[in-house]
């Protein structure tokens, strides 16, 4: 019988709280990673890793993480493909960098 490694010990119950915080919000409005990242007193590079956790365990309570794709300001390109949850730099069709951040909500 094999003995399922315990977690390490590292204290995880900061991350939990501002976890349940970044839903808490989420729930509510519609927010940018920058937004969250004024919110949670947190770097936004920390709420797009959070946001990526958050992604996943919304699922077990029948929730979904809601991502409003980037938008290119200059020409409308929508980043709609992108999997990634951070502000993209540039657009690939004006490599414009005025890019409209994704914007995210729990539903
Ligand atoms: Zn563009």
């Amino acid at each position: 019988m094999k003995i399922k490694p315990k977690e390490p010990s590292i204290p995880q119950e900061k991350h939990e709280t501002i976890r349940q915080e970044i839903i808490f919000v989420l729930t509510e409005r519609t927010l940018s990673a920058r937004e969250i990242s004024a919110e949670a007193g947190i770097s936004e590079k920390e709420v797009v890793d959070h946001l990526g956790h958050i992604r996943i365990a919304v699922r077990k309570s029948r929730e979904r993480l809601k991502i409003i794709p980037a938008e290119c300001k200059k020409c409308g390109f929508r980043f709609k493909k992108r999997e990634r949850l951070n502000k993209p730099g540039k657009c690939p069709i004006c490599r414009s960098q005025q890019i409209q951040e994704p914007l995210f909500s729990i539903s």
